[in-house]
């Protein structure tokens, strides 16, 4: 290959991202210098967080700029190295972005990291990454259960809330998983290990948390937002966590602003906490966490679900694949195959 196709932001996306909003550069593969190592990008990763990444607002990270690759964590193979520590051959993540190849020297925003050989490497991008760390992170840090809390999960079907229940689970708790539809709903029930689910589209949300844990919800872990969130709210226990994972029912655009919710005044009666984080807190951590949930995968504790569409030109419908809840388990675009 001698082309690098980069699929760049032509304008900040109004609402829902469009095809248009991007424009497919085909440029010369750039040469590693001194110090640097050339990554063939293989797969992508999709997360609800990029669609807030291109609006042009402060956010914990800067914006991703017009003309620029659409910014991504990805997996890739290096074919070609001036590094001592990035070996040619070798499979690595990091902020690849939308292209075909990419230079690294090493850093970037979210680390690059050598992935170990035999592990699968789309692992890195869910479970072993952003998703599963988000997970580990957002429950035992933020959301602290005890043994035989009820855990209350959003967004139960998604990367980051599939295994939020299982870790739930691992630590004792009882499960109540929402997710969209019977099928999802049947997954995480006979698969996942969730003690109960709520089908949100076609039951009352709020009754049923109220049916399933009559003394009140003691971790909510919402990635949703919105009315679940205000239906969780309206449900904690006393002395409970609400964990602000995300807000995935605003759709992160700029136009449409969730309502806010109703039923904060639980946190008073209940002396109940609700509490933000972003996992890139957690950086210095991330070996941690890596290495714990590598070994639940290990013991067949925690399983996952991947979603692997094609072709990089696939990269603005994979992403609105997680807001039209098309994705089942980690949203991932595969644009290329390791060699060897
Ligand atoms: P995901 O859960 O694998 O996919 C998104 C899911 O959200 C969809 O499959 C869909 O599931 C659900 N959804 C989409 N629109 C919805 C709506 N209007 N109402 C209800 N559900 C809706 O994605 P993920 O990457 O694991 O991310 C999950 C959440 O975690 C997101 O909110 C994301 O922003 C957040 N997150 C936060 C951090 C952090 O650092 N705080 C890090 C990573 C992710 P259904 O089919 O069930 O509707």
């Amino acid at each position: 290959m001698t082309e690098n196709r980069r699929l760049v932001l032509a304008r900040r996306p109004v609402g829902v991202v469009q095809d248009d909003d991007f424009e497919m550069l085909v440029e010369p593969v750039p040469e590693a210098g001194a110090g640097q190592f050339l990554i063939r990008n293989c797969w992508l990763s999709f997360d609800p967080a990029q669609r807030g990444w291109m609006n042009d607002v402060p956010s914990y990270i800067p914006p991703v700029q017009l003309g620029e690759p659409m910014r991504a964590m990805g997996v890739g193979q290096i074919v070609a190295s001036h590094h001592p520590d990035f070996p040619e051959g070798a499979m690595v993540s990091g902020g690849f972005g939308w292209q075909d190849y990419v230079l690294s020297d090493g850093k970037d925003a979210f680390g690059v990291r050598v992935l170990p050989p035999g592990a699968p490497p789309t692992a890195a991008l869910g479970v072993f990454g952003t998703t599963g760390l988000t997970a580990y992170f957002g429950l035992l840090d933020v959301g602290r259960p005890k043994e035989g809390d009820v855990v209350l999960v959003s967004g139960a079907a998604g990367a980051t809330g599939s295994v939020v229940g299982q870790i739930a689970k691992i630590k004792g708790c009882q499960t109540i998983g929402i997710a969209g539809g019977p099928d999802k709903c049947t997954w995480l029930k006979d698969t996942v290990g969730f003690d109960e689910v709520i089908d949100y589209k076609n039951e009352d949300v709020a009754a049923r948390i109220r049916e399933l844990a009559p003394k009140g919800v003691n971790v909510f872990f919402d990635n949703i937002g919105g009315e679940i969130l205000d239906a969780g709210l309206g449900n904690i226990a006393q002395g409970g966590t609400i964990v602000l994972c995300g807000g995935i029912s605003s759709g992160y655009t700029l136009e449409e602003q969730p309502p806010g919710p109703r039923n904060v005044f639980m946190l008073t009666v209940r002396s109940a906490r609700m509490e933000g984080f972003i996992v890139l807190n957690y950086a210095q951590r991330f070996g941690e966490g890596i290495a714990q949930l590598a070994e639940w995968v290990t013991e067949g504790k925690i399983i996952y679900a991947e979603d692997i569409q094609h072709g990089l030109e696939n990269a603005p419908a994979t992403l609105r694949r997680l807001f039209e809840g098309k994705n089942f388990g980690k949203q991932i675009l595969e644009i290329a195959q390791p060699e060897g």
